[in-house]
């Protein structure tokens, strides 16, 4: 076997989990190598809408201690990306507008008066909200910061590196790319939408599709996001809109399509009726890594010194900071701050 480097660790997906794990094993004083297909924060990572939607009543009930610890982790971890990178990732929004799952009476809901100083632009006609203590990044801003960092703190990142194989030793793995093989202590697989692949152990990860857009409005008439069962719109500050997304089993696709588009900005519209829609229109697509249940796997996997972690479907944004710290604490023996058992892999073995 060709290669003679011995790491730590070695990660395949530099997306935001595998390069927020990176970080956290970094500063746990093992060195570390991400193996990355394409280029870092390029996939799910940077489709999101990067709402950190601790309290969304779309959420399974079992994830809530791990959205919560993220949500508690989540200051420093950007305070940590900064100083290593020299760059901020500003939360953009700092409260949610969510349209409750079932109506209420006017108990607890936000009020017109609320609503319009903090989204004057908005429709709420037809619609009733309440107020949810939550913020959000923009992913764009993660794109460059968090590889920075990852390399600022020592790690290695090899972009254009797919990883074809793992083998599992007595002491270690080999680890097969395209171009080269690297022994190390430890693999981790988060591959994103890919990582249920037969050469992972067969973790039952699918594509969800989504489609996303930007609109344009003042920054002024829309400073939280808002949150419907159609639609969400997402503030940057700057005078776009994120919005989304749909939810679409389509495989592999991540082909934009007008239908889907044109879908959004109407139930978008609607709600803020004065943005404006960019010439050229501003939309892309993203595949959330799902899972049967909804809830991320992480643990050991079947192969010795192999773990997974994966399968974050809508939440990897918020739940970065928290997947990164539970899984450096179970790697290296120590008891993880959140309790992993609802996400074990071994989970789905009948
Ligand atoms: C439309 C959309 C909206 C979303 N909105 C939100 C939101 O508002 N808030 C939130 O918290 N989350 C949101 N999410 C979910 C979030 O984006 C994902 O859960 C998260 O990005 C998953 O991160 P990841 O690192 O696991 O996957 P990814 O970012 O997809 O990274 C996985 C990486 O693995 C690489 N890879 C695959 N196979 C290999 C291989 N064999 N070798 C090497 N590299 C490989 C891929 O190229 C990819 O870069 C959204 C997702 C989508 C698609």
């Amino acid at each position: 076997m060709k290669g003679t480097d011995v790491v730590d660790v070695v990660i395949a997906g530099g997306g935001i989990i595998g390069l927020s794990l990176a970080l956290e094993l970094r500063l746990r004083g093992l060195s570390v190598t991400v193996m990355e297909r394409g280029q870092a924060m390029s996939s799910a990572s940077w489709a999101a809408g990067g709402m950190l939607a601790v309290n969304d009543p779309q959420n399974p009930p079992a994830l809530m201690p791990l959205c919560v610890r993220s949500w508690d982790l989540y200051a420093s971890y950007l305070d940590r990306i900064e100083s290593l990178s020299g760059l901020r990732v500003p939360l953009r929004t700092r409260r949610t507008l969510q349209e409750p799952k079932s109506p209420r009476t006017s108990n607890g809901l936000a009020t017109t008066a609320e609503i319009a100083e903090l989204a004057p632009g908005l429709y709420p006609e037809g619609h009733s909200f309440e107020w949810l203590e939550e913020g959000s990044v923009d992913p764009n801003d993660l794109r460059e910061a968090l590889p920075a960092a990852v390399r600022a703190a020592g790690g290695k990142l090899l972009e254009t590196t797919e990883v074809l194989g793992v083998e599992s030793t007595v002491s270690g793995v080999h680890v097969q790319t395209v171009r080269d093989s690297i022994s190390a202590g430890m693999f981790v697989n988060c591959c994103g939408a890919w990582a249920g692949g037969q050469r992972w152990g067969g973790v039952p990860v699918e594509p969800v599709k989504g489609h996303m857009a930007n609109v344009r409005c003042d920054p002024n008439r829309l400073r939280c996001v808002v949150r419907t069962p159609k639609v969400y719109l997402v503030p940057r500050g700057d005078g776009r809109v994120t919005i989304g997304a749909t939810i679409e089993q389509a495989g592999f696709d991540e082909v934009v399509y007008e239908a889907q588009i044109k879908e959004l900005m109407d139930s978008a519209l609607l709600l803020l009726p004065e943005a404006t829609i960019p010439s050229p229109i501003d939309a892309w697509a993203g595949l959330r890594p799902g899972t049967p249940d909804g809830l991320p796997i992480l643990g050991a996997a079947k192969f010795e010194h192999c773990w997974h972690a994966t399968g974050h479907y809508r939440d990897g944004i918020l739940l970065a900071p928290v997947t990164a710290r539970v899984m450096t604490q179970a790697m290296l023996g120590e008891t993880p701050d959140v309790s992993l058992e609802a996400f074990a892999p071994t989970r789905f073995e009948s």
